[in-house]
Formats: structure tokens, C-alpha cells, sequence
């Protein structure tokens, strides 16, 4: 496999760092991760930065022309978000589910008339989606969703609730997994609407994390009247729409996170050159070294993770389970990591973001809390190991889930 771009590649991928460098927001480097007063603002920022992308061509560089995307390949669109996962990552944050979960979702499964409807608008930065799939009793087990959607001549009445629903405040839209029919099994009553958040019925409430934010919320429906117009494929299809869409996106999750991390482990060295342990600069003492070693290692083995799924996609194969090898890839590591950075720190580990003595800005504390989440969301660590135990090596169902089926 050869690793480096061709010159068409590496041309336009100059060509989109210099209009980077000109319409980057100042600020917008994620290093200054509080550089926003409020979700608001950051939604806003997100908006903007989105519309000026897709003016000058960069939105979704390998989706149709026709519903707003570039029209160009996969490898451009990857060149494009590794670029902007070194430079923009926080800036972009209020879209993660955006794009990686709703767009390719309603390009994948949706109708015409709902490609023609909301992915333009997506791309061009007016809406913001978040993911309704988790509720107080279907986490792991997401097909134990509850919240019902029962049919009213050409409406669907919605009533549940959802939770820990990154971006539900911000968001415009809803990729929602609904039960329409009580009686088929677990998988097969599901389906998969498209939730407008400001239709009455509709209350989110936002969750307190730990960072301090509050990046993930509650969302309450009661007798929500959602048109049947908004379903996607067929009722009975949820499980399959959810499955499908979260194979293909981790391909491109891992080339980004892997991008992502890579920055860190710059950041990673400078702060290991700035930091003095016992006198000494931490780079110079031979088990943080170590641990800087084991850290870019991690980084590394992601990366070419990434790269491998990407050739495999590349070349017209489709991904399969061993995408959850990815999820433990990025999040374990990273919570590693981020621990690594502050025992670097020493005493000024606990020195919080708006301190003037914290370190670079408060970045890995802040990290460091976020990380958390990491081994939870998008499925948890034990999760991923189930799939990969079960799918990826063929080993027997694990006990709890097969006695519940
Ligand atoms: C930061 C963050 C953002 C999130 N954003 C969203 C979002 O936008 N939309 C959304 O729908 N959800 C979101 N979630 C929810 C997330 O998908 C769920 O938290 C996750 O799937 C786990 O579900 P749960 O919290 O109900 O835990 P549970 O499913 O109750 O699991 C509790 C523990 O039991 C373990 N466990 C469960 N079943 C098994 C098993 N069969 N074998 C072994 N161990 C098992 C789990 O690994 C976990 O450690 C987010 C979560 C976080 C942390």
C-alpha cells in the first residue's frame, strides 16, 4: 500500500489549507476549546464556518452535486476532514452527528424527496441534527427502545423520551429510532423517523456533565405529530437503517480520529518540552519518555487502523464488524492519554481551563474529563468486545444477551 498522496491529491490538499488559513475563524484552533461564551455562540460558529465550507466547494466533497455535496471522491472528503480535524476539530463539534450519523444516514436510506429536502440544508450549515437512539432503559440494548410512534392517518403520533442526546439543544432535527409496532420482535417493531425538534410536544432538557457543560441532554415527547413523509424506508426497517449507516461511518471516524490524536501528540511533546518534573524538563526524564513513546504508539497503530479500513472501502468493500476494533481503538487510548498528560503535569495537573497557571489553556484536564465518555458512547467497551468476540471471531453469543432473545 502506498501511504502518500498523488500529486492531485497533495495539490488540492494545499489549495484547502490556504483557504483554511484565510477563513478559519480567529480563535477557531481547537486548543482554545472555551473560545465560545455560550452553546449558542457555538452553534453559530459551527453555522458559519459550515456555510462558508460548503460555499467554496469543501462540504461533503464526495456526495452529488445535486443535494449540495462536491461530486468528488472519498479520498478528497478524507483529505478534507484530517485537515480539519488538526484545526477545527472543537469548532465543529455541533456537528458531529450531523455528518457523521444523519447525512449519510438520509443519503443512504432516505427517498428522493427527503435527500432533495434536507441534505442541502445540512451541508450548507442551516440545520443541526442530534441522534435519538439511547433512552432510560435502551442503552447497550438499543432495541429495547420504547418511545412509541403509532399511526394517525398521515401523521405519527411520537410519545417517550430520550437521553443523553448529544447536541439536542443546538439541533434542528432528529434521527429518531421509534417502536411502531409493539407486537414483532425487539428488532423488527422498529423504525427510523426524521424529527423535527421544534414541532410542539417536543421539550429538550440538558444534562450537566462532568466537563462542566452541557453537551448532552434529555428530550421528552408527548403526542408529537410527525408526518408519515418523515419515515425512512419502511416501518420495521430502524435496526437495519442504524446498523448499515454506523459501519460506514466509522470507516471515516477512524481516519479522523487518528488525525486528531496525531495533533495531540504534538501538543503532547511541546508540553512535555515546557513542563519542568524535579527541575528537569518532563522530556528529559526517561519514564515520561516512555510513556510519550507509548502514547504516539497508540496513536500509530489508530492511524494505520484507519488507513487499512479506508483502502478496504476504497476498493469497493463494504465494512463490516471489525469497526468496533476502531471504537476501542480511539477511546480507550485516548482516556490513557489524556492521564499520561496530566501525571506529566504533576501539582499543575489540577490547575482547571481559566486558571492563568494552567497548562496550555487547560487542555488536557478539560480532556481528561471528557475522555470519560469516550468507553461509553457509541457503544461501550464490553459492547464492542461482544461484537468482535461474536462477529469478528465467531465465538458463541454472550450469556445475557442470548437467554434475552
Ligand atoms: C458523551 C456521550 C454522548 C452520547 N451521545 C448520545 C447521542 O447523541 N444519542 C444517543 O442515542 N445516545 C448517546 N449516548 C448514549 C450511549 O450510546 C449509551 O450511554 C451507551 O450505549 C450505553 O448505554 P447505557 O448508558 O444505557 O448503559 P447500559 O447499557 O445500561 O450499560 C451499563 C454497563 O453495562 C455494560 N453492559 C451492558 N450490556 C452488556 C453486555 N451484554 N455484556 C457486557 N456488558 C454489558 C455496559 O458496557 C456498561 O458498562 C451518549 C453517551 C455518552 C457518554
Amino acid at each position: 500500500m502506498d501511504y502518500n498522496f498523488t500529486p492531485e491529491q497533495q495539490q488540492f490538499r494545499e489549495g484547502f489549507i490556504a483557504w483554511l488559513d484565510k477563513n478559519l475563524p480567529e480563535g477557531g484552533d481547537d486548543t482554545n476549546f472555551r473560545m465560545f461564551e455560550s452553546q449558542e455562540e457555538w452553534a453559530k460558529a459551527y453555522k458559519d464556518f459550515q456555510r462558508k465550507l460548503s460555499e467554496a466547494g469543501y462540504a461533503s466533497m464526495h456526495y452529488p452535486k445535486e443535494y449540495g455535496g462536491g461530486g468528488r471522491t472519498l479520498m478528497e472528503e478524507v483529505i478534507v476532514l484530517q485537515v480539519l480535524a488538526q484545526r477545527a476539530m472543537f469548532l465543529r463539534g455541533p456537528g458531529v452527528i450531523t455528518h457523521g450519523m444523519a447525512s449519510p444516514t438520509i443519503l443512504t436510506c432516505g427517498n428522493e424527496a427527503q435527500k432533495k429536502a434536507f441534505l442541502p440544508k445540512i451541508l450548507d450549515g442551516t440545520h443541526i441534527w442530534c441522534q435519538g437512539f439511547s433512552e432510560p432503559n435502551a442503552g447497550s440494548d438499543v432495541a429495547n427502545v420504547s418511545t412509541r410512534a403509532i399511526k394517525d392517518g398521515d401523521h405519527y403520533i411520537v410519545s417517550g423520551q430520550k437521553v443523553w442526546t448529544s447536541f439536542a439543544h443546538m439541533a434542528d432535527w432528529c434521527i429518531m429510532l421509534v417502536r411502531t409496532d409493539p407486537n414483532a420482535k425487539k428488532h423488527r417493531g422498529l423504525s427510523y423517523l426524521l424529527l423535527d425538534m421544534t414541532l410542539p410536544g417536543v421539550e429538550v432538557r440538558p444534562i450537566k456533565q462532568m466537563t462542566g457543560e452541557s453537551e448532552f441532554n434529555e428530550i421528552y415527547m408527548e403526542d408529537v405529530r410527525v408526518p408519515v413523509d418523515m419515515l425512512v424506508m419502511q416501518e420495521g426497517m430502524g435496526w437495519h437503517i442504524a446498523i448499515t449507516t454506523l459501519m460506514f461511518e466509522r470507516v471515516v471516524g477512524d481516519a479522523l480520529m487518528g488525525a486528531m490524536y496525531q495533533k495531540n501528540i504534538e501538543r503532547m511533546l511541546d508540553m512535555a518540552k515546557q513542563v519542568k518534573r524535579s527541575g528537569r524538563p518532563v522530556i528529559e526524564d526517561p519514564l515520561f519518555r516512555q510513556a510519550l513513546a507509548q502514547s504516539y504508539i497508540e496513536v500509530e497503530v489508530l492511524r494505520h487502523h484507519g488507513l487499512r479500513n479506508l483502502s478496504h472501502q476504497l476498493a469497493g468493500g463494504v465494512p463490516g464488524p471489525e469497526g468496533s476494533i476502531g471504537k476501542l481503538l480511539w477511546s480507550v487510548p485516548n482516556q490513557k492519554i489524556m492521564e499520561r498528560a496530566l501525571d506529566m503535569q504533576g501539582m499543575l495537573g489540577q490547575v482547571m481551563p481559566g486558571s492563568p497557571n494552567a497548562v496550555q489553556g487547560g487542555l488536557w484536564q478539560y480532556g481528561f474529563l471528557r475522555s470519560k465518555g469516550n468507553t461509553i458512547e457509541a457503544g461501550s467497551t464490553e459492547i464492542q468486545k461482544n461484537i468482535i468476540g461474536e462477529r469478528v471471531l465467531g465465538l458463541p453469543k454472550d450469556g445475557s444477551r442470548a437467554a434475552r432473545q
